[in-house]
């Protein structure tokens, strides 16, 4: 495991009191490690967690050639150009049950979608283009001419997965369409990846917990909240230890507990330049920890590290926390290999907050989770305003998202954008990003944004 001076001493032109967006991804990516312990789980608990091993189709999808319409079904070997076609028709195949009569060339057999075409038919002609229009299990039929092909409506076995091949790979998070196509293999369990279990906490001293009265001076922890949200969206197991006053024996306990339990720690506030606050330096005891000022706005100073799990049990506790306690209500163990659970020390304004966590930890946590997920698609749209930008830095503007009458995406900002306004995130559908060379916008200009929608 390579230490943080090490990724950082690879790392090209690594400056931590200026780092840019693309370096902290890079420096992350080399920091975690994804996790190894798997559970077979029934496909309705496989929702949200990730494959751990590539799904083979034990079965040809569909199983059988079958019909893609309701119709009738002929031997399409019969088809002429430019000639109408007659049948008598002898009988029904129903959806679910086969049908075993003979058909025989002039004839042809009702059939609805999805029944199994008996061999040699292998063409259905809608019902809705055959005369007279309401024909039943029998009698004559007549096929316009120029219609058809030979094979039309017809489903083929193995058309959509062949047995043996590949229908699901490692590393896919299990959506809907993913656990519905295991279950359409008759598939009910599958092996994924344990989930993270993420611990957080809020730091601050002017930080209050829902319940106490207000102060003057003092803040509702938000923090704790959208943390909460955006760790549960992505199946995270969450260890909340609450709002931690900054106080040594307290913050060392906090970090100590949540060490203990989890593969990431996820704090807010006190990472300031300047803070007059213990929490940087119980970091610093504590683990392997970088402090960065990131050419960003909002959420511009950071910490990420490692705190050691041997290190903290080496440390006597005089703090009355035992760390192997279990809080959470997670019944059993991490990972059977020793591992330091990685510190992501956030900027305390709740806008920072959310936007360091959608940039960084998101990528970063899903790359824990095992996950192959690619980076959520960056639209296009046209800025409905001016926007400020200073060349130097990565922007994320709150933005609301929409489609304008001739069709085209729209941008604007949703408010104030100072990185504690939390309502103007509230009210926004997505992120407009400025990238780090990017200058000013005139309205009008195209600028990239990313949808909130199936992220958070
Ligand atoms: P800091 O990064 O600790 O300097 O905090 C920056 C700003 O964020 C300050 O105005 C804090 O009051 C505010 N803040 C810090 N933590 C929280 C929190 N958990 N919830 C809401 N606001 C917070
Ligand atoms: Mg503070």
């Amino acid at each position: 495991m390579k230490t943080l001076a090490q990724i950082g001493a690879a790392l090209q032109g690594y400056d931590p009191q200026a780092l840019r967006a693309d370096q902290v991804l890079a420096f992350l990516a080399e920091l975690v490690a994804p996790v190894t312990a798997t559970r077979r789980l029934p496909l309705f608990d496989a929702l949200g967690r990730v494959l751990a091993e590539d799904l083979i189709s034990p079965l040809d999808v569909p199983a059988h050639d079958n019909s893609a319409m309701d119709g009738f079904a002929f031997d399409g070997s019969q088809l002429r150009a430019g000639l109408p076609l007659q049948f008598e028709v002898v009988g029904t195949a129903l959806a679910g049950h086969a049908w075993s009569g003979q058909v025989q060339p002039g004839q042809a057999l009702k059939i609805m979608t999805g029944a199994i075409l008996p061999a040699g038919l292998d063409t259905v002609v809608p019902q809705e283009f055959v005369t007279p229009a309401a024909s039943g299990n029998s009698g004559r039929i007549t096929v316009p001419a120029g219609l058809l092909q030979p094979g039309d409506n017809r489903r083929l076995r193995g058309e959509d997965l062949a047995k043996g091949s590949r229908a699901l790979s490692k590393g896919e998070l299990l959506t809907p369409a993913r656990i519905g196509l295991a279950a359409s293999l008759g598939i009910e369990t599958l092996l994924t990846l344990r989930p993270l279990r993420v611990a957080y906490f809020s730091t601050g001293d002017e930080v209050l917990s829902l319940g106490e009265a207000p102060r003057e001076g003092a803040v509702y922890d938000s923090n704790r909240y959208t943390v909460f949200g955006l760790l549960t969206r992505m199946g995270c197991e969450v260890i909340d230890l609450g709002v931690v006053r900054d106080e040594p024996a307290q913050l060392k306990a906090a970090f100590m507990q949540a060490a203990g339990q989890a593969d990431a720690i996820i704090t807010s506030g006190g990472v300031s330049v300047g803070e007059a606050d213990f929490t940087k330096a119980m970091m610093k005891e504590l683990g392997d920890v970088a402090f960065w000022r990131v050419a960003m706005r909002p959420g511009r100073p950071m910490a990420v590290g490692r705190i050691s799990k041997e290190k903290l049990a080496s440390i006597p506790s005089n703090t009355g926390v035992n760390s192997s306690e279990n809080h959470s209500g997670c019944s059993d163990r991490l990972d059977a290999e020793p591992r330091a659970a990685v510190l992501f020390g956030l900027p305390g304004n709740p806008v920072a907050v959310m936007v360091t966590f959608l940039a960084f930890v998101r990528p970063a946590l899903l790359q824990m989770m095992g996950a192959r997920a690619a980076p959520p698609p960056l639209l296009k749209a046209f800025s409905d305003e001016a926007m400020r930008k200073k060349p130097g830095r990565t922007e994320y503007q709150r933005g609301w998202v929409s489609t304008a009458a001739d069709g085209s995406l729209h941008v604007s900002t949703t408010g104030s954008q100072g990185s504690g306004v939390l309502r103007s995130m509230a009210e926004a559908n997505g992120l407009i990003l400025l990238h780090h060379d990017q200058g000013n916008v005139v309205a009008g200009d195209l600028v990239d944004v990313m949808m909130f929608d199936g992220v958070i």
